[in-house]
């Protein structure tokens, strides 16, 4: 079979993220692969969920990946494996799924929230450098920072590491939306001390169900997770060495994962083939999407940004009228949101940024399966609609 996707037709209805297009490619295979685990029987920790992380090392490089049950357990354990505990600081974006802070609250430690870039949506260093300040000021330890890779493309590495690297913290990755990306030729997986990502269904790589996994090279902190994600299970079975979680990824998600892991590099080409699409059919009516010099994007969303509240609400009225779904990521930054209100932001108050992209963001229609005659429907639309 060839591995270029068969392409939907102009008269479909265009879906914001196309399952069915792409299950309806691998479904044999797919099939295949329950069947396989229903047959041997083993749901928990069967022979497909090692599989998969020695496929995902091939993919992406990085000496160790461990799967896990979700993303959010991914970003957990690793708080966990390096002993995080209240009175730490852990450097967040604001501008992110309330994941990304929730797990720091988690282990009793503190999410500071910083502001991110206009032009990429992702952790501007300069507010790193001033949320650090704020919270040694407020007597909290600069512990470690977690970069978000939103909407696909990798954060600022370079920058964030050399901050990290001035304080002795630690960097874990949250590529929940960005794995199959690379920075100036790294690959996600293998950036920082650590990755997180997630299979959730609508990520770029999802599973059927809730999935996750971490990345490191780092032997020590690997065994560490390992043992985490099983209760803390040390090498005797009955003696837990450590306070852990139950954190497995199914079997059943393992087998579908290996077979979506297998065309997972032509999806990513074809994202790309979308989004340049929009981009030139776009850039002179919208804020589009920048990427950074040397790095790429796997496009988990397709985001533009609007002159104003009001004009992306006209647009996206509009876009619905003519049956074209799109969403905001992020109506509101985590600051500003109930629950984690309390905490510190980089400046003691307003992050702008955030404040402003949760105004005027909106994301268009994107997955792999959408045709470039699709893809012009909806940039016609667009324009029709400013
Ligand atoms: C989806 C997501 C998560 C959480 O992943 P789950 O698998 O849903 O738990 C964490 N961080 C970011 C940025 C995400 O987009």
């Amino acid at each position: 079979m060839s591995s270029k996707p068969s392409l939907a037709t102009v008269n479909k209805p265009i879906q914001f993220i196309d399952l069915a297009a792409q299950q309806a490619l691998i479904r044999d295979k797919i099939d295949a692969a329950i069947t396989r685990v229903l047959n041997h029987g083993n749901y928990i920790m069967g022979k497909e969920v090692a599989e998969f992380e020695k496929g995902l090392s091939a993919f992406c490089g990085a000496k160790h990946s461990i799967s896990c049950a979700n993303g959010t357990d991914a970003l957990g354990l690793v708080l966990m494996a390096k002993d995080v505990k209240p009175g730490d600081a852990i450097f967040v974006p604001s501008f992110t799924f309330a994941a990304t802070a929730e797990v720091v609250a988690w282990v009793g430690a503190h999410p500071v929230f910083i502001d991110v870039l206009p032009d990429t949506f992702n952790m501007d260093p300069e507010s790193l450098k001033q949320g650090i300040e704020a919270a040694i000021a407020k007597g909290l330890k600069p512990t470690g920072i977690v970069p978000v890779d939103l909407f696909g493309q990798p954060a600022d590495y370079d920058a964030i590491e050399a901050i990290a690297a001035q304080h002795d913290m630690w960097v874990m990755c949250d590529s929940a939306q960005g794995f199959g990306g690379t920075y100036k030729g790294r690959k996600v997986g293998t950036i920082g001390l650590v990755t997180a990502t997630s299979f959730f269904p609508a990520k770029p790589l999802g599973c059927y169900g809730d999935g996750g996994a971490v990345f490191t090279n780092d032997d020590e902190l690997a065994n560490i997770l390992e043992s985490l994600r099983v209760h803390g299970k040390g090498t005797e079975k009955y003696d837990n060495v450590r306070i852990g979680m139950n954190g497995r990824l199914d079997t059943i998600q393992a087998a579908i994962l290996i077979e979506k892991l297998a065309i997972f590099g032509q999806e990513i080409e074809d994202r790309n083939r979308v989004a340049s699409r929009y981009n030139a059919g776009l850039a002179d009516c919208l804020t589009t999407p920048v990427v950074m010099e040397g790095c790429t994007s796997v496009w988990a969303q397709y985001t533009l940004t609007a002159q104003s509240a009001e004009q992306r609400a006209s647009i996206m009225s509009k876009l619905k009228e003519r049956g074209i779904p799109t969403n905001i990521y992020y109506p509101k930054p985590l600051h500003q949101q109930t629950a984690y209100k309390s905490y510190l932001t980089a400046t003691g108050g307003a992050l702008p940024v955030c404040e402003e992209m949760a105004q005027k963001v909106f994301s268009l229609p994107m997955h792999p399966y959408l045709d470039d005659a699709s893809v012009d429907m909806v940039i016609e639309a667009v324009k029709a609609s400013v």
